[in-house]
């Protein structure tokens, strides 16, 4: 890895002389703070920042986002000051590089209570700049890539504390592509056994399946082309890591619907929706795989038609139907901005977090409520790292919930006065208690009085989520 590659990677969408001689400057500063160390791969420490700038320049990141990611471990591993970076940059640099250093050792007593600080400034850190946890997956990507030079039990460690906090961190924020690259990671490190087996398994149906996959493709093609649709058609499999977890649900390998895929990738809305008719006149649709997240977005702003069909030889095959702004949405999640929306990307990203991302509110809200580390994190983990359900209202809007959560959390989730009159409430239909544990793909309806006596100090029991418990408290205290 050199910086001459890196500097034709970024020139390719950003070509402005005085951002390339700001990323130049960053780059020998790096150079010159790291000059004598080297990694545990016995290379010149430089390659590590070098590669996270990369993974940044692939997302088409702005200017202080690559100068930050060249410089991200110098705070750490130098002499140098943040106030000293937003001299020589910008504060914009100097915050993303500080959001992303460690907290000292020379804070805490122990390694345990440094690390959950560390863990916590993380997480917490989306809140400030969406960048920080961007800069910081690409940190953690080029160290799973390179995780072979440490020890099996660091590589466990990084391994497991990749799938508990960067996956859900990069599935929230949309960033599929790091996703999906981390997990594979995390697992061939987690059950190697498992993944060279699984390995060995997508590599033989991706053999098995070229032929019949690339029928479809030309015929769709053709079809297309001749009804004037202009389009891109790419093949995809499904990471080891999804095949992992569905096999360990009990699927067998030719009944995982979306093992193989073809995307469609067109110009606009409409056109989806008429290839979508194309497709199914051409390959029979498994009726209740058919999705429309185009009309209900995923909770991380995720849009695309599915539909599995049953392509040439009897294989599934998800067909993912969408435009070209939505796939860039599919791969790199928020951070797709920085090349849809150019300049005014950062600030856009931050609105959209806090305006649209369900995540965020209960992510502030127990960042309030919790000040010891610990309990702060073991908190984050049963709220927001784990499973997940998600409820339909009565317009059709999803609300993302934490498993086990009830009716309680989801009145609260919808308005506080919402759970401060509730009375009674259904699911599906049925009348349910208020202490009903939700199951993905619900229905509800909560019943509300203007005269009712309000929630009970019993709710509290009742109520998994931080917001939920918060505001009951807060009647009862009046
Ligand atoms: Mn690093």
């Amino acid at each position: 890895m050199k910086f001459e590659t890196l500097l034709k990677n970024i020139i390719k969408y950003n070509s402005d002389l005085n951002d390339l001689k700001m990323i130049k400057s960053a780059y020998s500063l790096a150079e010159s703070l790291h000059k004598d160390q080297t990694r545990q791969s016995g290379e010149p420490y430089i390659i590590h920042p070098l590669f996270v700038a990369s993974i940044l320049a692939e997302m088409r990141a702005d200017k202080d986002t690559i100068c930050a990611g060249l410089l991200h471990d110098t705070i750490e591993d130098s002499n140098i000051t943040k106030e000293e970076i937003a001299e020589q940059f910008n504060e914009d640099v100097s915050n993303l590089v500080d959001g992303v250093t460690k907290i000292s050792k020379l804070n805490f007593s122990s390694k345990d209570e440094q690390r959950l600080a560390n863990t916590r400034k993380i997480i917490t850190s989306i809140t400030d700049d969406v960048r920080i946890i961007i800069i910081k997956l690409a940190d953690r990507l080029h160290n799973m890539q390179t995780l072979s030079f440490k020890s099996e039990f660091k590589q466990k460690e990084n391994a497991l504390e990749t799938m508990e906090i960067f996956v859900p961190l990069a599935y929230y924020i949309g960033a599929y592509q790091i996703k999906s690259e981390l997990e594979d990671l995390s697992l061939r490190y987690l059950k190697p056994d498992m993944y060279k087996s699984i390995e060995e398994k997508q590599m033989k149906v991706q053999i098995d399946s070229e032929n019949s996959l690339s029928e479809m493709l030309q015929k769709i093609q053709r079809l297309l082309n001749d009804k004037n649709i202009p389009n891109e058609l790419k093949v995809r499999t499904k990471n080891i890591y999804g095949i992992y977890k569905r096999i360990s649900e009990g699927f067998k390998l030719a009944d995982i619907h979306d093992l193989l895929a073809l995307k469609i990738i067109l110009e606009d809305v409409e056109n989806c929706y008429k290839v979508l008719g194309i497709v199914h006149q051409q390959y029979h649709p498994i009726n209740d795989k058919f999705k429309d997240y185009i009309c209900n977005p995923k909770t991380n702003m995720y849009k695309s038609l599915h539909t599995t069909v049953f392509a040439p030889d009897d294989r599934l095959v998800q067909t993912q139907i969408r435009t070209d702004e939505m796939d860039q949405i599919a791969a790199y999640g928020l951070t797709a901005h920085w090349d849809i929306n150019k300049g005014q990307a950062r600030n856009l990203m931050q609105k959209d977090l806090t305006e649209k991302y369900q995540f965020f509110k209960s992510l502030v809200e127990i960042n309030t409520m919790f000040g010891d580390n610990q309990e702060f994190v073991a908190q984050v983990k049963k709220e927001l790292l784990t499973g997940k359900v998600y409820i339909y209202t009565t317009r059709g809007d999803i609300i993302e919930l934490p498993a086990g959560a009830t009716v309680i959390d989801f009145a609260y989730k919808i308005h506080t006065d919402i759970g401060n009159t509730m009375v009674g409430a259904t699911v599906n239909e049925e009348h349910v208690a208020i202490d009903y544990i939700l199951r993905n793909k619900d229905r509800v309806r909560i019943i509300t009085d203007d005269l009712s006596f309000g929630p009970r100090v019993d709710w509290l029991d009742k109520a998994q989520t931080s917001y939920a418990k918060k505001k009951i408290k807060e009647f009862n205290r009046r």
